[in-house]
């Protein structure tokens, strides 16, 4: 019989533990799967928390997929109904999550002697809490918390998610693996523009796969891969940049009258 949490370390889930911890309930072992392709920012908070963990008992478990993500996406041989025999799964996310099966299965498969398993969902997520199933709790639900008020209590304590001195999620949704085809165009945007590191690693992806991140069209013109999300992307920030000197100036000018 066990307590364990399930935590990525992303806001929910670390308001979960923070609270757990504060609240002194039951907890035996926290669990970290790691994919390998989690920001830097989580990482360090990782290793922030693992002294605190060590401090009040808990043991902390980190596990990582049987076989490499990036050997997954790009090497792992598919044989499959609708394209046939080829190589790597590909970006993973929409209809195809298959790092997220991954993900669950092996975080189910360490927590089966669970009395309970505390997971990180919050009181406005009503879809997830509704499949939610005993040994599975929600601590966030029970104390009423959102999502905003997860984030609102992770700040409160210190953690703020840091990189090239931008919040994640100031310009994130949701901080998942870098690489998560489920990011939408906004935060797109915002990697290329605040965190080129990580979009010099989707465009080294891009040139391995041949289907594109983001399926969109641009005046009836398809367009998608990461390349071309680039060039969109800089165009656009050029213009922003065009466009707002001059009002600027207007604005400087009335002001100087
Ligand atoms: S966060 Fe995205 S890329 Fe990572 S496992 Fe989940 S669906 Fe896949």
């Amino acid at each position: 019989m066990a307590f364990y949490a399930s935590v990525s370390f992303g806001k929910d889930s670390l308001a979960m533990l923070l609270l757990l911890l504060e609240k002194k309930m039951p907890l035996d072992e926290v669990i970290f799967y790691n994919s390998g392709m989690e920001f830097q920012a989580i990482y360090d908070i990782r290793d922030q928390m693992k002294p605190v963990l060590e401090q009040r008992g808990v043991r902390f478990t980190e596990v990582r997929p049987d076989a490499p993500f990036l050997y997954n996406m790009l090497e792992r041989p598919v044989d499959s109904k609708k394209n046939g025999f080829h190589l790597g799964y590909g970006w993973c996310g929409g209809p195809c999550r298959w790092g997220t099966k991954i993900k669950t299965r092996s975080l189910d498969k360490l927590a089966l002697d669970a009395e309970v398993h505390y997971v990180g969902i919050a009181v406005d997520e009503t879809k997830r809490l509704e499949k939610l199933e005993a040994p599975k709790f929600s601590p966030l639900a029970e104390a009423g918390m959102t999502e905003a008020d997860c984030l609102a209590f992770c700040y409160d304590r210190g953690f703020f998610w840091e990189e090239n001195g931008v919040r994640l999620y100031d310009i994130l949704d949701r901080v998942s693996c870098w690489c998560c085809k489920n990011k939408n165009r906004k935060e797109l945007k915002n990697i290329y523009q605040f965190l080129p590191q990580y979009w010099e690693r989707l465009k080294e992806l891009q040139s391995h796969i041949p289907m594109p991140m983001k399926p969109y069209s641009r005046k009836g013109v398809p367009y998608g891969n990461v390349f071309d999300l680039e060039w969109v992307f800089e165009r656009e920030i050029q213009e922003e940049l065009c466009g707002a000197a001059p009002k600027k100036e207007r604005r400087r000018r009335e002001q100087s009258r």
